[in-house]
C-alpha cells in the first residue's frame, strides 16, 4: 500500500537511503534537510527515479514553527500522513566530558533531545486516530552508543540518544491504542559522513574491522529496516529497539 512519510535529515547518509528504499515501495517522502540543498535535490531526484514522489523540505528540527512547516508541507503535496523517521541528529568532535564546554552540550542535547522530541510531537498530533490522523508507525533514530556510552569520544551524544530510546518506549505505550507504532533503529558502525563531523571520517572503517561482522555497515543496511518499520510487514512490532550494529 502506497504510503506518505516524512524523513528528517534525509539529504544524506542513512536518512536519503531510507527516502531511496521508500521511493523504490512507490512511496511519497518529504525529504527535510537543514542546509544542504543541492544533496536534498539529489536525494529527491533519486527517489523519483526509483518511482516515488518526493519533495525537499528545508527546516530545522530545533525549530518549532520549521518542524510544524515541514509536516504542512508533506501533507499538502501527498496528503495525509502514514509515517515518521526521526532521523536527523549531529555529534560534536570526540572529546572528554571533562573538556566540554557548554555550547557543545547545548548544541547536542538541543538538536538530538528537543528537537527529536519536538519532532515526535508533531508526528504524535499527526498520526494518532484520536486526534484524526490514520494511525501509522513512528521510527527514531537511536545509536548503539545510547549502551556502550561512548567514553573519551562522545558521551553527550550517547547520552542523547539514550533519551531516544527512553522516548521509544514511552509513546509506544502512549499511541499504541490510539493506531500508531513506535520503534526505533539503533545503529553502529555505518558508514555516512556524520563521522567527518565529528572529526573523524575513517572512524567507521578503522573500528568497523573490529566489530563481530568484521566491517562498517552502510546506510541502506540501516535504510531497510527502517522501511521495514515503516511498512505493514511489521505491524505488530511497537515499542522495539533493533540494533543494526553487526553484533557490536
Ligand atoms: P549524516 O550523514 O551526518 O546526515 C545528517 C542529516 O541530518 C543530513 O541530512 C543533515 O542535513 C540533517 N540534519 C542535521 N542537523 C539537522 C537539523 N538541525 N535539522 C534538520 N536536519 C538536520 O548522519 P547519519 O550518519 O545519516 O545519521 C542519521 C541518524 O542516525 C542520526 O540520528 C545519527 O545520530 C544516527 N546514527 C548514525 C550512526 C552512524 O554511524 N552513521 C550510528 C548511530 C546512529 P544537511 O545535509 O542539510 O546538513
Amino acid at each position: 500500500m502506497s504510503k506518505v512519510i516524512l524523513i528528517t535529515g534525509a539529504s544524506r547518509g542513512i536518512g536519503r537511503s531510507a527516502a531511496l528504499l521508500a521511493g523504490a515501495r512507490g512511496w511519497s517522502v518529504g525529504v527535510n534537510y537543514a542546509s544542504n540543498a543541492a544533496a536534498a535535490d539529489e536525494t529527491v531526484a533519486a527517489v523519483r527515479v526509483a518511482g516515488g514522489k518526493a519533495i525537499a523540505i528545508q527546516g530545522d528540527i530545533c525549530d518549532e514553527a520549521a518542524v510544524i512547516a515541514m509536516f504542512d508541507a508533506t501533507q499538502e503535496a501527498f496528503g495525509p500522513l502514514d509515517g515518521f523517521v526521526n532521523n536527523a541528529g549531529i555529534v560534536a568532535p570526540g572529546s572528554a566530558l571533562a573538556d566540554m564546554d557548554i555550547a557543545r552540550l547545548k548544541r547536542i542535547f538541543d538538536t538530538n533531545v528537543l528537537g527529536a522530541y519536538l519532532c515526535a510531537r508533531e508526528a504524535a498530533r499527526r498520526l494518532s486516530t484520536k486526534r484524526g490522523g490514520k494511525g501509522g508507525s513512528i521510527v527514531n533514530l537511536s545509536s548503539a552508543a545510547a549502551r556502550l556510552g561512548a567514553p573519551n569520544e562522545y558521551v553527550d551524544y550517547a547520552g542523547s540518544k539514550g533519551a531516544i530510546d527512553t522516548l521509544t518506549l514511552g509513546l509506544s505505550k502512549e499511541l499504541g491504542p490510539q493506531g500508531v507504532r513506535v520503534n526505533a533503529v539503533r545503529p553502529g558502525l555505518i558508514d555516512t559522513d556524520i563521522h567527518a563531523s565529528g572529526g573523524k571520517p575513517d572512524r567507521a572503517a578503522v573500528l568497523g574491522v573490529q566489530t563481530p561482522l568484521g566491517r562498517p555497515g552502510t546506510a541502506d543496511e540501516v535504510g531497510e529496516s527502517i522501511v521495514w518499520l515503516l511498512s505493514d510487514a511489521s505491524s505488530y512490532v511497537t515499542g522495539a529497539i533493533i540494533d543494526v550494529a553487526g553484533g557490536r
